[in-house]
């Protein structure tokens, strides 16, 4: 049977970080509901102790949802005290809990040693999970921590209570093969993994979150932390809808997720118009340009089978449909398609002559659009609109 695996959406904490990009509660209201409709199973809100305007996020999200609303601290008593406090009226709530585990961060961020970090952990977690909630670990810089320690740790902390355990790439700094090898590793060294579900939380400041989130959920993890369009610090979050999309487009991994594909272009819409972050036109799955098609060879293997270029049908994210783009670069076979839509039949010839003149025009605009096909097929005789 395939492999359920649990969509944890950060959007809300971990997406909001980016500069520039804050939302009031009621704009968090509006895509918290919107990411429920998604088929998301936990929302993580927000960091309550860090600002009042934090706590008051998880609390609204916590009324305005029935899925799980997860509440980021850090392994302090102060703030699990007041995560829990904000979590009150969540119908599944959260506390997600953790500290570093890479020596760099034990050394240089906590001053620690790696004995007391552990002792932290798994105090934080016992404290957390009286609160009578699910409690998260993150072992944050996992990607860079000593392995045979952080297995130490993980173990630790599911002894100790912990319901999942995140084993974050904080600083993107994992290949994948080795982010893959790092999880499979937990699974065959940790004793009481199969009690816990394993989270994998990636960032893309080398480019590979996507990949670095398949590799670890390939490896047995069973939870993927995901942005909407990816955002997030820096150079951003593993993206939700790359994540659901892979999922569903390889039947062979024989994974699935709670997701309903045919909503994510809404959605990606939604938060980037609320964020007024712009999603760049390239952008997998939900660019402007994921389903155009603009050169000559393309758009004649498209038009024959969309399969030939095409992995994904566009109405399966949302996007209503897919774009023959006009430009210097078209063929016949585009330009034909494009007038049959505004209702003409051409024939070889006239078809012949109007792509000259297609041409002409193509090479002084960058996108010849419908009003400048009305104009060219006006100008060629007997064509008529049919
Ligand atoms: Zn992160």
């Amino acid at each position: 049977m395939s492999r359920k695996i649990e969509i944890f959406d950060t959007t809300l904490r971990d997406g909001e970080q980016v500069p520039g990009c804050q939302l009031s509660t009621e704009e968090k209201v509006v895509i918290a509901r919107e990411l429920e409709l998604l088929g998301v199973d936990v929302i993580e809100a927000g960091f309550p102790i860090s600002s009042p305007g934090d706590f008051l996020s998880v609390v609204e999200l916590s009324k305005a949802v029935s899925i799980g609303v997860c509440a980021l601290t850090r392994s302090k008593k102060e703030d699990i005290d007041v995560a829990a406090e904000a979590l009150h009226h969540a119908k599944r709530g959260r506390i997600h809990t953790g500290i570093g585990s890479s020596d760099i961060h034990i050394k240089t961020k906590f001053n620690s040693s790696r004995e007391k970090v552990l002792e932290q952990g798994v105090w934080a977690v016992s404290y957390a999970k009286a609160k009578g909630y699910e409690v998260e670990f993150f072992a944050e810089d996992a990607g860079r921590a000593d392995l045979a320690f952080l297995a130490q740790m993980v173990e630790a902390v599911i002894a100790a209570g912990a319901d999942v355990v995140n084993i974050p790439d904080t600083t993107g700094y994992c290949l994948p093969h080795l982010y893959g090898k790092r999880i499979q590793y937990l699974f065959e060294h940790v004793k009481n993994i199969h009690k816990a579900t394993i989270s994998v939380h990636c960032h893309n400041d080398l480019g590979m979150a996507t990949a670095n989130t398949m590799a670890g959920l390939i490896a047995g993890a069973g939870q993927a932390e995901v942005t909407i369009n990816g955002i997030g610090e820096r150079a951003g979050n593993t993206s939700l809808e790359e994540i659901a999309m892979i999922i569903r487009t390889h039947k062979d991994l024989d994974l699935h997720t709670n997701i309903v594909s045919e909503r994510l272009y809404g959605v990606s819409n939604l938060v980037s118009d609320l964020m007024r972050m712009p999603v760049q036109p390239n952008k997998a799955i939900v660019g402007a340009n994921a389903f155009a098609h603009s050169s000559g060879i393309h758009q004649d293997g498209f038009l024959k089978n969309s399969e030939n270029y095409e992995i994904i049908n566009p109405s399966d994210v949302g996007v209503p449909t897919s774009s023959i783009v006009l430009t210097a670069r078209s063929g016949r076979a585009a330009l034909k398609h494009r007038l049959e839509l505004l209702g003409y039949q051409p024939s070889k010839p006239e078809l012949d002559q109007l792509y000259e003149a297609f041409l002409t025009v193509a090479d002084e605009k960058k996108n010849v659009n419908d009003d400048d096909l009305m104009t060219l097929a006006a100008n060629t005789p007997l064509l008529v609109q049919k």
